[in-house]
């Protein structure tokens, strides 16, 4: 049986990534060794991680005001490790609280300074995304999450503020350009839509370092990983790889435009199905919608169990809703083909014909 991999994280790879990786396992470029039995520091690995960081710079147009580092943890280490670096004891960043890992950075980031919650989306279960708010001019910065993976919501403009814009781009990294140089920080967990876990995608414009009092572990300071050019210590090697490759694949096949149109082409087909049929029932404000992760439910809760169990029966990988919210969840990142989204929306009509 075909299985579609709409899973939300860790999530499909595109498929002549894998097959590279699983090369290079056996025997990296004709080295004899696998790429997991060779020295981080090596002329070998030096490569690997000189073409992520060019193709990062590549892709989202950055100068040389800019780093591009590749850290280990996942985003939720940069909740902790943003603030560490950033925010001193007696200063405030401004949080938007659209869902809940926004939530969760600016809890972490209350451990380090005073946190300003500006924006709160709770009031209607986080289906859209609060564009007025108000930064206080003294905020450290601003921490948004680009696109809320759990709820669905996605920030089609980013907001025009005059303190430095932070950007969790977990989610919907590398899924469309966008004008990157109005962020002073962006992280992303390669998992969703970049690689393999186990390596965050640290992208710091320099001028925001260096500028609180205290003392930062040396493997927590980005400073120190900048002048240590990522190689700090043992970087998570193979997961960089996997990263690399997808970087490549991503620029062989058209950048970042490119992704867009099929991004575009994917999530209009769902939704513009899901808007079709009265079964479903998309709850996020149509111009905050996801075009990453698509969450919907059904309009009789009784039917959400055996559609479930009909996308089960149907190779209908990872489409159930995250555990807090429910309903259904079907994920578009950039490896999906729109063959798989189209493959699922012929499974609603043909549910909404038979329970509608
Ligand atoms: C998945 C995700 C995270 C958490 O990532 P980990 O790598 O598991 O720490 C954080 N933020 C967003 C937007 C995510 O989608």
């Amino acid at each position: 049986m075909s299985v579609y991999n709409f899973n939300s994280g860790p999530s499909i790879l595109p498929q002549p990534v894998l097959e590279e990786a699983s090369r290079a396992i056996l025997d990296f470029n004709g080295t004899g060794l696998s790429i997991l039995e060779i020295g981080h520091r090596t002329p070998m690995f030096q490569d690997v991680l000189q073409e992520a960081i060019s193709s990062v710079k590549k892709l989202m147009e950055l100068d040389d005001s800019y780093e591009v580092l590749f850290l280990h943890g996942g985003a939720t280490t940069q909740f902790m490790q943003v603030p560490m670096n950033l925010l001193d004891a007696d200063e405030t960043a401004a949080y938007c609280d659209n869902g809940i890992w926004g939530k969760k950075a600016s809890k972490e980031a209350s451990l380090f300074g005073n946190v300003n919650v500006v924006a709160d989306t709770s009031d209607r279960n986080h289906t859209y995304i609060q564009k007025q708010f108000t930064v206080p001019a003294d905020a450290k910065y601003l921490h948004i999450t680009t696109n809320n993976t759990v709820e669905g919501t996605e920030w089609h403009q980013y907001p025009d503020i005059s303190v430095p814009l932070i950007g969790d781009m977990s989610s919907d990294i590398f899924s469309r350009p966008v004008d990157f140089k109005k962020f002073s920080l962006v992280y992303a967990g390669a998992q969703k839509n970049m690689g393999a876990a186990g390596v965050n995608l640290v992208v710091v414009k320099k001028d925001v370092l260096g500028k609180i009092k205290r003392p930062i572990p040396t493997i927590m300071n980005y400073q120190k990983h900048i002048e240590a050019g990522s190689l700090m210590n043992t970087p998570p090697v193979f997961a960089v790889y996997t990263s690399m490759l997808t970087l490549r694949w991503i620029l062989a096949e058209g950048g970042l435009a490119e992704m867009e149109k099929r991004t575009i082409a994917k999530s209009d087909l769902l939704y513009s199905t899901i808007d079709s049929l009265p079964v479903f029932e998309a709850r996020v404000a149509k111009e905050d919608r996801s075009q990453m992760n698509a969450v919907f439910f059904l309009a009789n809760p009784e039917l959400e169990t055996p559609f479930l169990d009909l996308c089960k029966k149907e190779g209908m990988v990872g489409v159930k809703g995250y555990r807090t919210v429910g309903g259904v969840r079907v994920s578009m990142y950039n490896a999906l083909p729109i063959s798989s989204v189209q493959v699922f929306c012929d499974l609603m009509k043909d549910f909404a014909f038979r329970k509608g």
